[in-house]
């Protein structure tokens, strides 16, 4: 049996984990759990209608979205973990209008996307009664994620798979059979490596004489208990501007995100932040002061950003594979990557030119 060492327990490396062929490999992932995007994460899954022109992200993020059936039937995820929950944008009405005429043109290449609706102002209050009335696009194909619930039980599941879970910061080096892994506790010769940690990526392969082209950008998100407790019926706002609403199960609901290039590694939860998101939701309550008097949790991790904002993942090496650089729409890509590195070990297949550049794009020998 071959081994593979997976270092990076995030969204990616833990669906990699799921999907390899346990019959063929023997499976050991690293996981230091410092900065991790995924366990930070609003959870929104709704691409559609964004207005970014890359198209090869777009198809990505497009058939990220469609691959969640599959996962949730797989991995067998339930609603405390998933749900297909809707999404609602609110926008000025012109910015609606151009918003339902790219969810129409866009639903014919993805029709999971789903019912597309122009709400008047009351129709979306009743949809998410948090909302003071005003006008919104609805796509009931929209859902959300919870981050962290699908790490722990996706960590469950691999484990019951036979893969070992080290909880410890790994360092690789090339050998001359095998790669070396180490961490803490552990020493591993691996016939192959996955690299799937996010910015960290960058210094792990500096040490195999890689340069990378990745930075880091903190995120932080607040969370909010509250008394709602029909919550888990309504959909996410997207809101116009910085901030978004999230409503999860049993009243918990997220108000997200940051996006600090300032920040960088930094992971301290700070008062700007809980004053840019509860301002930027303040407008679009029907009680404004909902949020500002609460002390919420903090959520803060790093999301990983390449210089054209698009992820890589593959093969660099017959033997050694990476992704990062999702940003900020990892968790709709994330769960999809994971399944397809898996088939790259499981099948050697791998055609993905129509989803990214070619991986030396942004990763480059240096000597
Ligand atoms: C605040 C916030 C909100 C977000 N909201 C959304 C959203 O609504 N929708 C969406 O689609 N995406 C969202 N994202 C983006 C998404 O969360 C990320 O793109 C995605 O989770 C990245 O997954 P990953 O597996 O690549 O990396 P990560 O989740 O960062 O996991 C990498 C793991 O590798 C570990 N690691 C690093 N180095 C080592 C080492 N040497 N040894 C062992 N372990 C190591 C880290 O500790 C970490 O646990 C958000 C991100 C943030 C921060």
């Amino acid at each position: 049996m071959k081994k593979i060492a997976i270092i990076g327990g995030g969204i990616i490396g833990l669906t990699l984990a799921n999907y390899l062929d346990s019959t063929k490999f023997e499976i050991t992932l690293f996981d230091e759990g410092i900065g991790q995007a995924t366990g930070a994460s609003a959870g929104i899954i709704s691409p559609w209608l964004s207005k970014r022109r890359n198209k090869k992200w777009y198809q990505l993020a497009k058939d990220g979205a469609a691959f969640f059936p599959k996962l949730i039937q797989d991995l067998k995820l339930d609603e405390t973990i998933y749900s297909a929950c809707g999404t609602l944008l609110l926008r000025e009405q012109t910015g609606l209008l151009s918003l339902a005429e790219l969810a129409e043109t866009r639903k014919k290449e993805a029709p999971e996307i789903g019912d597309i609706q122009l709400l008047s102002a009351e129709q979306t209050q009743v949809y998410l009664p948090l909302l003071k009335p005003a006008p919104a696009l609805y796509v009931s194909g929209g859902g959300r994620l919870d981050g962290r619930a699908y790490l722990a039980h996706a960590t469950k599941q691999a484990e019951a798979h036979g893969v070992t879970i080290i909880r410890e910061k790994a360092i690789i080096q090339s050998g001359d059979t095998h790669w070396q892994v180490q961490s803490a506790t552990q020493h591993l010769e691996a016939d192959l490596i996955a690299v799937t940690a996010g910015p960290f990526v960058k210094p792990l392969l500096e040490k195999l004489a890689y340069q990378v082209d990745i930075r880091p950008q903190k995120g932080q998100l607040l969370a909010f208990d509250t008394p709602f407790k029909e919550s888990h019926h309504w959909p996410v706002a997207m809101l116009d501007g910085e901030a978004d609403l999230i409503p999860f199960m049993n009243g918990k609901i997220l108000l997200g995100a940051t996006h600090e290039n300032d920040g960088g590694w930094d992971l301290t939860p700070t008062k700007e932040a809980f004053t840019q998101l509860v301002s930027g939701t303040h407008h679009f309550l029907e009680n404004p002061e909902l949020f500002s008097k609460q002390t919420p949790n903090y959520f803060v991790g790093t999301r990983a950003y390449t210089s054209d904002f698009a992820p890589f993942f593959g093969p660099l090496e017959e033997t050694l594979v990476v992704a990062s650089g999702l940003g900020s729409s990892g968790l709709t890509t994330g769960p999809y990557i994971g399944y397809l590195l898996a088939n790259y070990f499981n099948e050697t297949t791998w055609q993905t030119e129509h989803y990214q550049k070619p991986i030396d794009t942004y990763i480059k020998k240096t000597c």
